[in-house]
C-alpha cells in the first residue's frame, strides 16, 4: 500500500542519512589519528607573476597519506571535519607547518611568499588571534609579511563585523590576507570594500572558460578591474593553458595559479620546479 511505501521510503532515507553520518564520524575520528601519526603533508602550488614570468610564492594545500586509502585530497575528508574540533586542529597544523616553510625559504635565501587556507569556523573562533600571535612570534621580524592567509569570500557573510575585526587583527600581526574563490560567495560590493584584504583570487569556475564563454570573460575582466580599482592584488586560479594565462595577463591580472604551470607538489619538488622556471 501507499502507506507502506511511504514508510519504506522514510526508512530508506533514514538509513542513508544515518550511514552518511556514520561515515563522516569515521573519517573525523580517523583524522585525529592522522594528526597524531603524522599522515598529513602540505603540497605546494606555485603562484606565477604574469608580468615578470616568475614564481613569487606558493599556496599550501593539505594532503592525507591514508594508510588504507592512499593519498587523499581535501574534498575526500574536509566536509567530514566541518564544525568539528579536528577542523581547528588541521588549521593549527597548517599554521605551524607554514611557519616552518617560511623559515626554510629564508634559509634558502628565497623571498617566496606562502599562502595557507584557514576555514571560517577556525578564524572566527575565539582563540584564533592569540594562537596565531604566539606562532608568529617564532618567525624572525620581517618574515611575517611573507604569510598570506586565504579565507573564503563567503566567510564574512556569517558575521561581517566580527569578520572585519578578526581580519584587522591579522593585519596588525603583520600577515597578508587573501579572499579565496572570489565570485562564488555572493558578497555585495559595500561589504567587499570594507574587508581589509590584500589579494583577491578569482574562482577557477570563471577562469576555466574565459576564451570561449563571453559571460565568464566579462566577469573575470570586471573582477580584475574591481580588484585593481581597490588596490588589491588579483590572482587567477585554475589556469590550465598558456592561452588562458595570456588572456588573464591582457586583462591586467597580476598572478596566476594552475595546472598549466604546475600541479601542487611536495615542497622539495615545488622548489626545484620553481628554480627551473625562474631560470636559476
Ligand atoms: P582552493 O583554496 O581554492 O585551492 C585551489 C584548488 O584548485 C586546489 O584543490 C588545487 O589543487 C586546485 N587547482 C589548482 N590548479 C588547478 C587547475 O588548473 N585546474 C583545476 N581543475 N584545479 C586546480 P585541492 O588541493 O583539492 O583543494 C581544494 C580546496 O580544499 C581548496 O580550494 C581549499 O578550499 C581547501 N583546502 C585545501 N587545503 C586546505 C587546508 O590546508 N585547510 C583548509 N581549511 N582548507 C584547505
Ligand atoms: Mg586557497
Ligand atoms: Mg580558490
Ligand atoms: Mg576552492
Amino acid at each position: 500500500t501507499a502507506k507502506e511505501l511511504g514508510k519504506n521510503r522514510l526508512c530508506f532515507f533514514d538509513v542513508g542519512e544515518h550511514q552518511l553520518r556514520r561515515k563522516r564520524h569515521r573519517i573525523a575520528d580517523d583524522f585525529r589519528r592522522a594528526l597524531a601519526k603524522d599522515e598529513l603533508e602540505l603540497f605546494y602550488q606555485p603562484k606565477v607573476d604574469l608580468c615578470r614570468q616568475r614564481v613569487v610564492g606558493f599556496e599550501a594545500l593539505i594532503r592525507w597519506h591514508h594508510p588504507d586509502n592512499g593519498l587523499l585530497t581535501p574534498d575526500q575528508f574536509l566536509p567530514a571535519l566541518a564544525g568539528t574540533e579536528q577542523e581547528i586542529m588541521l588549521g593549527e597544523y597548517v599554521i605551524a607547518e607554514g611557519v616552518r616553510t617560511i623559515e626554510r625559504f629564508a634559509r634558502l635565501n628565497e623571498d617566496y611568499s606562502l599562502s595557507i587556507n584557514i576555514s571560517a569556523q577556525h578564524i572566527l573562533n575565539e582563540g584564533f588571534l592569540p594562537k596565531l600571535e604566539s606562532r608568529l612570534a617564532l618567525l624572525p621580524a620581517g618574515l611575517r609579511s611573507r604569510l598570506f592567509i586565504e579565507v573564503l569570500e563567503s566567510m564574512a557573510l556569517e558575521d561581517i563585523d566580527l569578520s572585519i575585526n578578526i581580519l584587522e587583527g591579522c593585519k596588525r600581526l603583520g600577515v597578508n590576507l587573501s579572499l579565496d574563490d572570489f565570485g562564488t560567495g555572493f558578497s555585495s560590493l559595500s561589504y567587499f570594500r570594507r574587508l581589509p584584504v590584500d589579494e583577491i583570487k578569482i574562482d577557477k569556475s570563471f577562469v576555466r572558460e574565459i576564451l570561449t564563454d563571453a559571460d565568464d570573460s566579462m566577469i573575470v575582466r570586471n573582477i580584475v578591474n574591481l580588484a585593481k580599482g581597490f588596490n588589491r592584488r588579483v590572482v587567477g586560479e585554475g589556469v590550465e593553458s598558456q592561452a588562458v594565462a595570456e588572456e588573464l595577463a591582457g586583462f591586467g591580472c597580476d598572478l596566476a595559479q594552475g595546472y598549466h604551470f604546475s600541479r601542487p607538489l611536495s615542497l622539495g619538488q615545488a622548489l626545484s620546479w620553481s628554480d627551473r622556471f625562474n631560470g636559476c
